[in-house]
């Protein structure tokens, strides 16, 4: 459904999700700014995902590697001379696609057709790495060179002494780490789903060589509980194993969760059973030991490794995609509009409560109307809008997809009697049902759905 995308990009740069970088620069492709409501989000998907992967669970800890590293590590982990995607140029419109996609591609100069249809003269396929390349310090020479990195597990792999120590666990255990990574796309495309600055959710989870297989299968099913958790059920993802013809040539086994995007079924996260190649290298290289010793069988080996990978950016759309939803809708004058509502897990919405006051030129109302945010505020992120009619401020809500709103009316302030003062009403997103509550119980009963 490609309308449903176009439909999606507006709302998010209407509502202040999703900005184009540079804007006003004419941007910088492959990059993308995340406006209020959209850094809620993310952050919220980045807590939830941290929580899950390392306070709920023993056996996983974090780390926060740099962004810029040794080039060694580079050279070692075969990203200097393997991480590239196919090329080719086509000599009539002088552009440049990624040769596994061109079927997905749009031709320069035909938009309507794709790059090995419009009839151009495509070159053969080169080998482009995608690696940026920058320079460490004054001097702009060969011996000051690094990249940014293009994954963040290389960092966790390097660790893996110093952590182990520190941490004293067993095998097996994990490594999570969140971070910026960064890839020179040749297409950065379909919104922010490729872009060239992304962030990353990894797992390493290292274990004995036996284990691989089995724990690739546990991980594939905690990571699809997981996702159903932030509201995208098992239905809309796609298991796919990669053959071995496409698969990373270190991995044994790859699972890929695909998503399914208005512009197609894609990769949301990567599940690789990585062997023990990346300790391996970075021993050979380094020369300095990356193995375990195991106190009961007094052997020494170099785990093996299980890694989960996830796209912030891409599951952030994933969850605007999966939310985004029209319905038909009575407006005040009895006639039809529509609503656009995103529905949100609860756990994701970037706001969890609107407070609004009826009118906002009666001060008892706004007053009360404060208080209530003033009760609310330390629990959770609530967003307070006195301006215009009533179904109106639901509206912008509905947009943003929060999923409770209170309205503060003269019934609060007991003008219809003391049963209703110190009461409010509680709006639902989904069923738009309306019901009234005490203000004091209006905490529990919040934190109660968006846990
Ligand atoms: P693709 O085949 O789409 O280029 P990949 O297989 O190279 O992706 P991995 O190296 O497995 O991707 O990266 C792990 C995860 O990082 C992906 O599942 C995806 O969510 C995310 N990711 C990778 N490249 C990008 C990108 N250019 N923009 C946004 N997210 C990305």
């Amino acid at each position: 459904n490609p309308a449903k995308i176009d439909k999606i990009v507006s709302l998010c740069k209407r509502r202040g999700f999703i900005f184009q970088s540079s804007e006003i620069y004419g941007g910088l492709n492959g990059c993308w700014d995340y406006g209020p409501v959209g850094v809620e989000l993310k952050r919220n998907l980045k807590n939830y995902w941290w929580r899950c992967m390392t306070q709920l669970r023993d056996d996983v800890v974090g780390l926060e590697s740099s962004i810029l590293m040794n080039r060694a590590v580079w050279k070692a982990s075969g990203h200097e001379t393997t991480f590239s995607d196919p090329m080719v140029d086509c000599k009539t419109s002088k552009r440049r696609f990624r040769a596994d996609q061109l079927d997905y591609s749009e031709c320069g100069q035909k938009p309507s057709k794709t790059p090995s249809t419009c009839g151009g003269e495509l070159t053969q396929p080169r080998n482009f790495n995608l690696m940026f390349k920058t320079y460490v310090g004054p001097v702009e020479d060969e011996s000051a060179i690094t990249y940014l990195r293009p994954e963040t597990a290389q960092g966790m792999f390097v660790q893996f002494r110093n952590v182990l120590e520190v941490s004293r666990k067993k095998l097996p255990f994990g490594i999570a780490q969140i971070g910026k990574a960064f890839r020179n796309e040749i297409n950065p495309r379909n919104f922010t789903f490729r872009s060239r600055e992304f962030e990353l959710m990894e797992v390493e989870y290292f274990c004995r060589p036996e284990q691989g297989f089995e724990l690739l299968e546990y991980w594939l099913e905690e990571r699809l509980k997981f996702y159903d958790s932030i509201g995208i059920n098992r239905k809309q993802i796609h298991v796919r194993e990669i053959p071995e013809k496409d698969r990373a040539f270190y991995s044994k086994k790859t699972y890929d969760l695909e998503f399914e995007f208005p512009f197609g079924v894609q990769e949301l996260e990567g599940i690789a059973y990585r062997t023990d190649y990346d300790l391996i290298q970075h021993q050979k290289v380094s020369g300095k030991p990356l193995d375990y010793f195991d106190e009961e069988t007094k052997q020494k080996f170099v785990p093996h490794v299980v890694e989960p990978a996830a796209g912030v950016d891409r599951t952030t759309l994933a969850l605007i995609c999966a939310a985004y939803d029209e319905e038909a809708v009575t407006d005040e004058k009895g006639g039809t509009e529509t609503r656009i509502v995103l529905r949100f897990h609860p756990r994701m919405a970037p706001v969890k409560c609107g407070v609004f006051p009826l009118l906002k030129n009666k001060p008892e109302l706004v007053g009360k109307a404060r208080e209530v945010c003033d009760l609310l505020r330390p629990h959770l992120a609530i967003f307070y809008d006195e301006a215009g009619a009533i179904g109106r401020r639901y509206r912008r809500q509905d947009e943003i997809g929060t999923p409770f709103g209170v309205t503060i009316d003269f019934d609060t302030l007991g003008e219809k009697g003391p049963d209703l003062k110190e009461t409010v009403t509680l709006r639902d997103r989904d069923s738009m049902k309306q019901e009234r509550v005490k203000i004091q119980d209006l905490p529990a009963r919040l934190l109660a759905a968006i846990r």
